[in-house]
């Protein structure tokens, strides 16, 4: 592969990226704010949700590290309003795990969440990472590739196109998160493979550490909710599955398909 193709982003292109940090908390607030700063970015820092939401329409930044617990409005509606206005990756800053899934249930449109305390180390990981999704993610929007069967991935109803990243199940396109369309595209290539929970951070996460393994549960949670339970087995204890729909021949269809009925 010819790495001139495609643009590497590098510490030093950071300098060119906003960072903002809506952070009430004195204490992370600075010491979020000197670390990515130490990193490249450039970094703005909103005291409350309202200041969060004008600052991130003034400076269009290339991502928000959003607490949810926020004077004035929370961190939820902060998120709902930036994204009605202008997309951006949003990285989410909860307090508990289960706040986490609670989020990812009410789809309020992060792209991944990080619980406290969380090391310094693995917020810059994952805001590169983001950063690396989301900017594939906007080059393939600039420029969609010709599709090529190589790239699309057909599970009975579920089409996964690699090239768009577009996924449907059932001729119903899904909005799968960046980050959510990698997760399952790395499952969806080992079919009926459990792969370990830390074998998804590294690979997805870039974060080989099982302190973050929380992170995939809420993103699987966030794919089944979008993509349907069966899709993704847990594998207690271990970690993940992707199960391809089997035919359903229960399921009301137009007229006669064809298919042979499914021996039982
Ligand atoms: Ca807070």
């Amino acid at each position: 592969m010819a790495s001139n193709d495609a643009p590497h982003r590098t510490s030093n292109s950071n300098s060119q990226l906003t960072i903002l940090v809506v952070e009430d908390e004195p204490a992370i607030a600075t010491a979020v704010a000197q670390r990515l700063t130490a990193e490249g970015w450039r970094v703005e820092v909103a005291r409350d949700g309202l200041s969060g939401v004008e600052a991130a329409a003034r400076l269009r930044p290339a991502a928000v590290v959003l607490d949810v617990m926020l004077p004035g409005i929370d961190g939820l509606e902060v998120c709902r309003r930036i994204q009605a206005e202008n997309p951006v990756p949003v990285l989410m800053l909860t307090a508990r795990d289960d706040e986490t899934d609670m989020l990812v249930g009410l789809g309020v449109g992060a792209d991944d969440y990080m619980t406290k305390p969380f090391s310094m180390r693995e917020l810059v990981a994952r805001l590169k990472a983001l950063l690396r999704r989301v900017d594939r993610a906007s080059r393939l929007a600039a420029a969609p590739e010709p599709a090529s069967s190589e790239d699309t991935m057909v599970f009975s109803d579920v089409v996964i196109d690699r090239a768009q990243r577009r996924v449907s199940r059932g001729g119903v396109e899904a909005h799968l998160t960046p980050t959510e369309f990698d997760l399952l595209v790395m499952l969806a290539g080992s079919p009926r493979t459990v792969l370990t929970r830390e074998r998804l951070l590294a690979e997805v996460w870039d974060w080989a550490d099982a302190s973050g393994t929380r992170t995939v549960d809420s993103h699987v949670k966030a794919v089944r909710r979008k993509l349907g339970p069966d899709l993704v087995r847990t594998v207690h204890g271990v970690g993940y599955a992707f199960e391809p729909p089997v035919e359903d021949d229960g399921r009301a269809r137009d007229g006669a398909d064809g298919s042979p009925g499914q021996p039982s």
